[in-house]
Parts: structure tokens; sequence; C-alpha cells
């Protein structure tokens, strides 16, 4: 059984192939399967983002597609970066750090500083089936960066019930508790609940 990651970030590949090693499935990227280009993301939400990579990319490549959508939450910001995470400063070519930077300064010293990291994962198959899986990650924002691992938000997010932030975890320690990490979890469960039911 073959099926397309939406996605060509190596990093995201990896992880999933690991996921699915063990489920007789054999991931390809986009990029292998013959389904180029971009797609949009103009979802409002994380599920639809993720639906919409994943219906593009499996009717270009003829295959089932899963994607994942992906971004931080800050409650006192009104629910920003959110679907705009990785976009924020509204510059492509802005660094991880400038975007953090950006949301230190945006909320400044707040003391409600609640946020958190979600994944959504959706994956699409030919005759209109979906499945889909959620996974949050709750946490607070810190007054500076902390931490070189990781990427992205993580020098700025305490998870709950550590007393570092997400960039100071090892990469196992972070899989165990993020956001993506749960998401690909619950995912693995609708994947085998859905074959089992074939
Ligand atoms: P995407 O899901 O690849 O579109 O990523 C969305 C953006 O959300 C990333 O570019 C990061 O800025 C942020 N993000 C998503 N997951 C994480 C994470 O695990 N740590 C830190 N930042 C993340």
């Amino acid at each position: 059984m073959k099926l397309v990651l939406a996605s060509d970030n190596a990093h995201k590949l990896a992880e999933f192939k690991e996921l699915f090693r063990t489920l007789d499935t054999e991931l390809v990227s986009k990029a292998e399967s013959g389904a180029a280009g971009e797609v949009e993301e103009t979802g409002v939400t994380f599920a639809e983002n993720a639906f919409i990579k994943a219906e593009a990319v499996m009717r270009a490549a003829g295959l089932p597609a899963i994607a994942d959508d992906s971004g931080l939450c800050v409650d006192a910001l009104g629910g920003d970066p959110g679907v705009r995470s990785a976009r924020y400063t509204g510059r492509h070519e802005d660094s991880d750090a400038d975007r953090y930077r950006l949301l230190l300064n945006n909320l400044g010293d707040r003391k409600d500083r609640s946020a958190r990291f979600v994944c959504s994962l959706c994956c699409v198959f030919p005759n209109g089936d979906v499945l889909r899986a959620e996974g949050t990650c709750e946490g607070t924002i810190l007054f500076a960066p902390q931490g070189e691992n990781g990427f992205g938000y993580d020098p700025v997010f305490r998870p709950e019930g550590c007393d570092c932030s997400m960039a100071e975890l090892t990469m196992e320690q972070k899989n165990a508790i993020s956001h993506r990490g749960k998401a690909l979890k619950q995912f693995k469960e609708e994947w085998v609940k859905y074959y089992a039911d074939k």
C-alpha cells in the first residue's frame, strides 16, 4: 500500500516514515509521487488546511495522501499566530528567531501567557474516505528564549509540567509530549481501525 506525504519537508518525512514502518505502508514524498507544486493554505483552522493539502496531493498523485498542519496559539493574542505561525512576520525569508521575537514583543509583559501547540493530521483516499487526528500540547510563553533544540517557537514555549523550554528537551522527550507526537499516535489508531473495518 502506497501513501503520499503532502510535504517535501525531510524532517517530517522521516518522522512519518517511522510511524508507517510498522503499518505495512510505503510512505513516499510529494516529489516522489510526481505531485509537484505548492498548495495554498487558505483554511482558517489547522484541520481545514490539513484537508486542503491532503486532498490536492491525493488528486494530483491518484493515491491516498496524508498532510499535517500545525502552529502555536497564544490566548492573550486571540489565538495568534495560529494558522499563520509559519508566516507570522509576513516575510517568508525571516527566521524562526524573528518570528518568536515578534511574538515576545506582541505579548510584552502580559501576565496571561497561556498557549498551546496544535497539530492536525488528515488523510484523504481516492474513494473520498477521510481520516483525521489532532494533538495539542499546553504550556506558557516564556519572557526570553531558552535552549537550542527543536525548531520554530520551541525556545519560547514551556510545556505544562516541565521546568524548561521545549527547546531544552531531547527529540525523544519532545515527541513523547508534543502535539505532533500525540496526533500521530491518535492517527495510528484511526488507521488500524480503518483497515480492520475493511
Ligand atoms: P507547518 O505545519 O509546517 O505549516 O508549520 C507551522 C509552523 O508552526 C512552523 O513553521 C513553526 O513556526 C510552528 N510550529 C509547528 N510545530 C512546531 C513545533 O513543534 N515547535 C515549534 N514550532 C512549531
